[in-house]
């Protein structure tokens, strides 16, 4: 068969535009070279939904963002994704106020409503600013949203709506031929007529393959500290230090699912798979958090973890190829990406309508399903819950709450989880205080019964094995 469209990437970028394109007559297909979506730089980021206020203006990263930051919540409310519209504030000491005022400007030209607030307007919104915040730009229309969920719902979105996936595919060969592109991955070969690179840091490699345009990559890499939810009450907004050459600084933020993050930090690596925290990078958190929030509590910590940024120039590029006919690049989308991919994803759209010009599916699936979590549920529709299934009164992640039904239901949901950390990234369950010590096991069992494997197959994720064999059978 040959495909209208192959996407090469399932971050949030490729699985928000399959998403998009699965809404029309065409046929359309996902390669991802890793076992689950959202496997790279969209699991590992800060979650925050950029307000738009400090991009430069007249740049794709701002037209994106701001129209990201329009898109993003609809979205989120159709897809049932954590997330919540808390503002942001980026505190400031008194000698520091002009800097506020030059931020204030640069949102004024991308059409950004911020506004300067004195100290005890701060502590109205956020009661622990450090002591020697005197000011900050607030700023009503950013937030916080799960990236992996969203990645996740896009996906499951559009597999509903007719577009297909296939994970561990990686893209080892791309080939121009007369009517589009032959696409080769390690488990076979695909037509299409026109190729969407959303590779996140492979994506000046894939361009490389596809014979398009060439583009040096910067890779930074950003670490954080994960704190357990019981800080959650502390933090109640995002706050941002002024922002610097190399980023917007270290924040202290809510995150979607209930836990409080510090970090990012930015430390340039020519490692494009760099994902470990180092002990110096984590310092300098510790060092940073206390300048803007008083409340710093690192004896919370349950988890660190590091994500990579793609930089590629100082701006997105997202455009149709100028050597290759119907080959769009959607690469180099480092931060603000997350809070763009609806805009993004809208625009690749267009692109690919303005070159195909499909026309749109009458039915398709707009708002998903929501999921029921033990947490959220009254006493009165959990017992009927249990009534007609016991699996919503067996609960597997104590930390998390989180029972056997919603992992079977992450299970069978329209892109199957079939391992410990995409049962994890959909339902939480190994998020919490124990990071899945007491959950892992009984996790690998489920999957194991659901999916008809034996026990050792089931893996953590990105192949990572966790049994090996049953030690009473080994001779
Ligand atoms: C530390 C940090 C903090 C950030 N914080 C924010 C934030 O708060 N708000 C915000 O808006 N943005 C933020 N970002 C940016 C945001 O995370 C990224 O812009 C976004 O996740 C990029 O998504 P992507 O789909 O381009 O890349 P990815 O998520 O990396 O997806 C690319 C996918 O392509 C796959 N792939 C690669 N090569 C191949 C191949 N050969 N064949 C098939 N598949 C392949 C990969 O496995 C991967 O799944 C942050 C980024 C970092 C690193």
């Amino acid at each position: 068969m040959i495909y209208d469209c192959i996407v090469i990437g399932g971050g949030v970028i490729g699985t928000a535009a399959l998403d998009r394109l699965a809404r029309y007559n065409l046929d359309v297909l996902l390669l991802e070279k890793e076992d689950d979506v959202a496997s790279f730089t969209t699991r590992a980021n800060s979650g925050i939904v950029h307000a738009g206020y400090d991009c430069e203006p007249d740049t794709a990263k701002a037209r994106f963002n701001v129209r990201g930051n329009e898109l993003i919540w609809r979205d989120a409310e159709e897809l049932d994704v954590p997330h919540l519209k808390c503002g942001s504030i980026v505190v400031a000491t008194a000698e520091q106020k002009n800097r506020l005022e030059q931020l204030k400007q640069k949102a004024e030209k991308n059409g950004v409503e911020v506004k300067i607030l004195d100290r005890e307007q701060t502590l109205a919104i956020e009661p622990n600013v450090a002591d020697g915040i005197q000011y900050s730009l607030y700023a009503p229309s950013a937030g916080i949203i799960s990236p992996y969920q969203l990645a996740i719902a896009y996906a499951d979105r559009a597999i509903l709506n007719g577009a297909k996936i296939e994970l561990s595919s990686p893209v080892t060969e791309i080939k121009k031929v007369e009517d589009g592109f032959t696409v080769t991955t390690t488990r076979g070969e695909y037509k299409s007529k026109m190729v969407i690179n959303c590779a996140g840091a492979n994506g000046a490699q894939i361009n490389e393959l596809a014979g398009a345009e060439h583009f040096e990559t910067v890779y930074r890499r950003g670490d954080y500290y994960v704190l357990d939810n019981s800080e959650r009450k502390n933090v109640h907004t995002v706050i941002f230090p002024l922002p610097t050459a190399a980023g917007k600084g270290i924040l202290v933020a809510p995150t979607a699912d209930g836990n409080v993050i510090y970090g990012p930090t930015a430390v340039d690596t020519a490692d494009q798979t760099d994902t470990a925290t180092s002990r110096e990078s984590l310092d300098s958190i510790r060092a940073n958090v206390p300048l803007s929030y008083k409340s710093a509590a690192f004896n919370k910590c349950i988890r660190v973890y590091a994500g990579l940024r793609t930089l590629i120039g100082h701006d997105f590029v997202i455009k149709q190829s100028d050597v290759l006919d119907g080959y769009i690049m959607a690469i180099g989308i480092c931060s603000p990406g997350l809070s763009s991919a609806p805009a993004i994803a809208e625009y690749i759209e267009d692109m690919v309508i303005s070159k195909l010009n499909p026309s749109k599916k009458e039915n398709t699936v707009c708002i998903m399903p929501r999921h029921k979590r033990l947490m959220e549920l009254g006493d009165e529709e959990l017992d009927s819950l249990i009534a007609k299934d016991s699996a919503w009164g067996r609960i597997v992640c104590r930390c998390e709450k989180v029972t056997e039904a919603e992992i079977v239901e992450a299970i069978h949901s329209p892109l199957a989880a079939t391992t410990v950390d995409a049962v994890k990234r959909r339902t939480r369950a190994g998020m919490g205080r124990c990071q899945g010590g007491f959950c892992g096991p009984r996790v690998m069992e489920i999957i194991s019964r659901e999916l008809n494997i034996p026990l050792n197959e089931v893996k953590k994720g990105g192949g990572a094995s966790i049994a090996r064999y049953r030690v009473k059978e080994v001779e």
